[in-house]
Parts: C-alpha cells; sequence; structure tokens
C-alpha cells in the first residue's frame, strides 16, 4: 500500500495545504512550505506551526505521507562560489522549515552545471551540499528527484542519482523521488507494462528500491527522450494509463506517498480514486 494525493497549493499559509488534500480525497500530499519562485521567506510563526502540526494530526497525516518540494532557484551543484553559497544557504533553510512543521522528508532538484564544469564535478558538489545540511539538521532526509534533463540540470539518468547516493555520508538519511514524466522526458519508457517494468528493473540495478521515498505521477506531454519537462493529465499524455497500473501493482513500491503534479487539479479527486482502485486490483 502506498499513500496518494499531489502538490497542493498552500496559499492562506501551510495549514490550508492540510485541508486542500482532504478535500481530493489524499492520504498524501506535497507543498512548498515557502513561495518556489523567491529566496527570501518570512520565518514560519508560532500559530502557523501549530495549525499545521494540528490539522495534519486531526486528518491523520504522519510525516512519512507528506513530500514537501524545496525552492525552483536553489542549485545545489552550482559552479560559481556565490551561487552555491546562496543556494546552500537556503536549503539549509528550507531544512529548518521541515523541522519546524514536524516534516521528514524534503524534496528537491539535484541541480544544473550551468555549462561551467563537469557532470562529475557538479554531482560532486551536489553530495557535499547534501552533506552540509545534513550534519546541521536532524530528521529530515534529503530526497533526490530525477529530472527531464533539460538544459544542464543532472539527475536524469539513474547513474548520477546513484553517484550523488554514493558520495553522501549519512545513507539513512538521503532518498529518492522518482518523477515518471521526467523518466519518460529523459528516455526510460514506461509506455507498456513491460517497458515500465524494465525501466523499474534497471532503477533497482542502478539505485536500488531501499532508497525510493517517493513518487511523482504524472504523464507527459513531452515525448520519449525530448528532455523536455510538460506534464499531463493521467491517461492524456504520452506514457498512457498502463504505466500507472503497472506502478500500483508493482510491491516493491510501498509504503512511499506518490505524488500527482498533473496539470488540472480540478480532476485530482478523480486521478486518486483511478490509482487506488489500479492498488485494490
Ligand atoms: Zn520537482
Ligand atoms: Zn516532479
Amino acid at each position: 500500500m502506498n499513500y496518494l494525493g499531489a502538490h497542493v497549493s498552500a496559499a492562506g499559509g501551510v495549514d490550508q495545504a492540510v485541508k486542500r488534500a482532504v478535500e481530493i480525497g489524499a492520504d498524501a500530499f506535497a507543498l512548498f512550505t515557502k513561495n518556489q519562485r523567491q529566496w527570501r521567506a518570512k520565518p514560519l510563526d508560532e500559530a502557523t506551526i501549530e495549525a499545521f502540526r494540528a490539522a495534519c494530526t486531526e486528518h491523520g497525516f504522519g510525516p512519512g505521507q507528506i513530500l514537501p518540494h524545496d525552492s525552483y532557484l536553489i542549485n545545489l551543484g552550482h559552479p560559481e562560489a556565490e551561487g552555491l553559497t546562496k543556494s546552500r544557504t537556503a536549503f539549509l533553510e528550507e531544512c529548518r522549515r521541515c523541522e519546524l512543521l514536524g516534516l521528514s522528508l524534503l524534496n528537491f532538484h539535484p541541480g544544473s552545471h550551468l555549462r561551467k564544469i563537469s557532470e562529475g564535478d557538479c554531482l560532486a558538489r551536489i553530495a557535499e551540499s547534501i552533506n552540509g545540511a545534513l550534519a546541521e539538521t536532524a530528521g529530515v532526509t534529503a530526497v533526490i528527484e530525477n529530472t527531464a534533463g533539460q538544459g544542464s540540470n543532472l539527475g536524469w539518468r539513474f547513474e548520477h542519482l546513484a553517484e550523488i547516493i554514493d558520495q553522501v555520508d549519512d545513507k539513512s538519511r538521503v532518498g529518492v523521488c522518482l518523477d515518471t514524466c521526467h523518466a519518460f522526458a529523459a528516455g526510460y519508457d514506461l509506455r507498456t507494462a513491460e517497458a515500465c517494468t524494465t525501466t523499474l528493473d534497471e532503477f533497482d540495478r542502478v539505485v536500488g528500491f531501499r532508497y525510493l521515498r517517493g513518487m511523482h505521477l504524472n504523464d507527459a506531454k513531452s515525448e520519449f527522450g525530448s528532455r523536455v519537462d510538460r506534464h499531463h493529465s493521467l491517461g492524456q499524455g504520452n506514457i498512457g494509463l498502463d504505466a500507472f497500473t503497472t506502478l500500483m501493482r508493482d510491491t516493491r513500491i510501498n509504503g512511499i506517498p506518490m505524488i500527482l503534479e498533473t496539470i488540472d487539479p480540478s480532476i485530482w479527486a478523480d486521478e486518486i480514486a483511478w490509482l487506488r482502485e489500479q492498488q485494490a486490483t
């Protein structure tokens, strides 16, 4: 059994995200704990923290069912000192916000070399950034998301994820979030049950299911192997429904939050209900 939900809006305060998750019948959710397009955020106040914790308790959301996502501005593999320092400071801040909210997972995109350093150097910087943040916090696991490989973003090959994990000191606090749209755009086929299982087998061989801490369930507007990141509603894109049925029935994926980042929030409740049916049969 996995937990199902969507990346809901935290407009009006993080506690509002919990209500929105309940409204769509979710037992998992993702959120930004601050504006994802800005560097600075006002600190979380005591009342908001309390309201969030109370709402989670009331509706039965444990920390393993909530997958916060960090700011899109952060680049933990930044080739330049100033950008790297700014990103590391912001990432630590994101970890601290999770700690205050009682959250144990933090989902982020690994980083980009901006064509100024090698892939290997960039992956080493990302691992060092993670080591720094983990050393200064407690209880938060760094959950690296695979990417579509747009521009100079790393993390689109499973090998990139494995190379980062290999250089993280505390293996108990590093994990992976697998995004289906990103994997498909990066050249991992998911279009049939067989293709989907082959991709999962490769993930297991290169990274290992023990590191899988969450998934993003998205169909793709982008073409297979296009390295372009465009999400679509389930069954309406180039991946198709078979992949999602297969994922819901693969017993290697268990006990993790599976989050929709599909483009039409008005059908999230239906998408969640459909995914639950796949799991049950
Ligand atoms: Zn993401
Ligand atoms: Zn994603």
